[in-house]
């Protein structure tokens, strides 16, 4: 195709971000973003939080007439097979193929497959896409039984919604915890004992030995002996990045593709963003990460629309994600494990905010659990504080009197 274009491949919550992000920064020229699913972009988080239970539509992060409205050309329904860097081109399966300018690849995550078990739409499922969340929705309802594989975030948020809807849950995870990964023991064990207390048959500290479907339901056979009927299994042990067409051009790959602060790639005409990409953050020092959080998409998605541009503006900022579960929410900014020192605040309304400190007394993290929006002030506040360097008095920390935002004007 003639004219080089800016193309983005990937129409999720980064790709989509960046094209927009692109007219928003006053560029005139071709903008094509290709997915391979044939829905708009959407949004994922409600697919394990409301749209499981009571709606049919997805949450879109804008409608058909503003892309149109913007001329960014969507090619929906079509994979991006491969990336010729030589003549900066990119090539559909069936033939079709664009030249750019930039690049940027927004190809997410896809679930961690539980070995030897795949989707098969009748009793196992995975969750990431909405075709996911609508196949599930039937099974939200009394007098179900579902095994979730997977005491993670959309583990435990399927496991709620199915509670609430009526269905019988177990939850298994093989670690001993819900949760070890990236939220502090003592939030993890609160988000525990509200699950069982709503009902949730939670069993951690043991492996799967098998699982075998039938037409009429799923055995699951865990490790200890113990043996779990089910109508179906959900599988939630995690993600792993869309790697492979970065991999086939050549492109750094490690835990996602490898880009510098820029976003860019070890090819200065491509960028990547996202759930798919591999970044240092500067303020731990450049350490690198590979985050899979909805804020995060939405800033890389904007940042690498200016750095297609050549803006050559930095990734800044703290990571922050959250999770509903029931009525309580659970925020988490900064990186747990760079703390050595945990300081709580226990706020009048029985939420609770953990403030991570670093041997030098750094502030590096800091998580909450309450109910509603109750934390998100504080852990809003917290997120600067973390980006500002603060070294906050612990004393202030876990005084619930105390202003964070005191604090951060010392800081
Ligand atoms: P994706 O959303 O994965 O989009 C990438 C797109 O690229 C996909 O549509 C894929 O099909 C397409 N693609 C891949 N390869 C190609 C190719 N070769 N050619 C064309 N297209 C391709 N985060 C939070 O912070 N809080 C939450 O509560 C939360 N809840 C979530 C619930 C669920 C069920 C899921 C799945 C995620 C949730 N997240 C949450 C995470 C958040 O939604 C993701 O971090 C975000 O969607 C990542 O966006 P992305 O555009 O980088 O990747």
């Amino acid at each position: 195709m003639s004219e080089r274009a800016m193309i983005i491949v990937g129409a999720g919550e980064t790709g989509a971000r960046a094209a927009f992000g692109l007219r928003e920064r006053g560029y005139q020229g071709r903008v094509v973003l290709i997915g391979s699913e044939s829905h708009l972009p959407y949004e994922r988080p409600p697919l394990s939080k409301g749209l499981l239970s009571d709606t049919a539509e997805p949450k879109y992060v804008a409608r058909a007439d503003r892309y149109e409205s913007v001329g960014i050309e969507l090619v929906l329904g079509q994979s991006v097979d491969s990336i010729d860097r030589q003549s900066k081109t990119i090539h559909l399966r069936d033939g079709v193929f664009y030249s750019y300018e930039r690049l940027l690849l927004a190809t997410g995550a896809r679930p961690r497959p539980f070995p030897g078990l795949d989707a098969d739409g009748k009793r196992i499922f995975y969750l990431r896409t909405y075709a996911d969340a609508l196949a599930l929705q039937p099974w939200m309802a009394p007098d179900r039984k579902i095994a979730v594989v997977g005491g993670g975030f959309i583990g435990l948020e399927l496991a709620a919604i199915a509670r609430q809807a009526g269905a019988g849950v177990t939850l298994i995870e093989a670690l001993p915890r819900i949760l070890m990964r990236g939220v502090p023991e003592v939030l993890a064990m609160r988000l525990q004992t509200r699950h069982v207390a709503e009902g949730v048959d939670v069993r951690c500290g043991t492996g799967i030995s098998s699982i075998d479907s039938r037409p009429g339901g799923v055995t699951v056979l865990l490790a200890d002996g113990m043996q779990i009927e089910a109508d179906i299994v959900v599988v939630g042990i995690g993600a792993i990045p869309n790697t492979e067409l970065a991999a086939a051009a050549g492109l750094q790959i490690e835990n996602g593709i490898v880009v510098d602060e820029y976003l860019c790639t070890s090819d200065p005409d491509i960028l990547a963003a996202g759930d798919c990409c591999n970044f240092p953050l500067s303020i731990y020092g450049g350490r690198r990460v590979r985050l899979e959080s909805w804020r995060n998409a939405q800033e890389q998605g904007m940042l690498a629309a200016a750095n297609m541009l050549g803006e050559a503006r930095p990734v800044s900022g703290a990571p922050w994600f959250w999770s509903d579960q029931y009525d309580l929410t659970l925020q988490v900014a900064g990186l747990l494990d760079e703390a050595t020192t945990t300081v709580g605040r226990h706020q009048a309304d029985g939420g609770l905010i953990l403030f991570h400190l670093a041997t030098d007394g750094r502030l590096v993290a800091a998580s909450g659990l309450g109910t509603g929006n109750s934390i998100a002030r504080d852990i809003r506040l917290a997120e600067m504080l973390i980006a500002a360097g603060a070294h906050p008095d612990p004393l202030s920390l876990a005084d619930p009197t105390s202003k964070l935002k005191s604090l951060l004007r010392a800081a």
